[in-house]
């Protein structure tokens, strides 16, 4: 099994993992009602996507 020669730094370390941090939501207008939503997914606000209703948001 493949052993490390050389323990790595605390720097070297943390300059890995600097790039472990999670990006950001990416977020879209409702076109329909203005409310903050993710791409490709229904609005959570008036259950429309794409100017359609597919959801009826009275089921719930
Ligand atoms: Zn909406």
């Amino acid at each position: 099994m493949a052993v490390p020669k050389k323990r790595t730094s605390k720097m070297k370390k943390r300059q890995r993992r600097s790039h472990h941090r999670l990006a950001g939501l990416n977020l879209a207008r409702c076109a329909h009602c203005g409310a903050a939503i993710r791409p490709h997914r229904v609005c959570h606000n008036c259950g429309q996507y794409k100017g359609e209703a597919v959801v009826q948001m009275d089921d719930f």
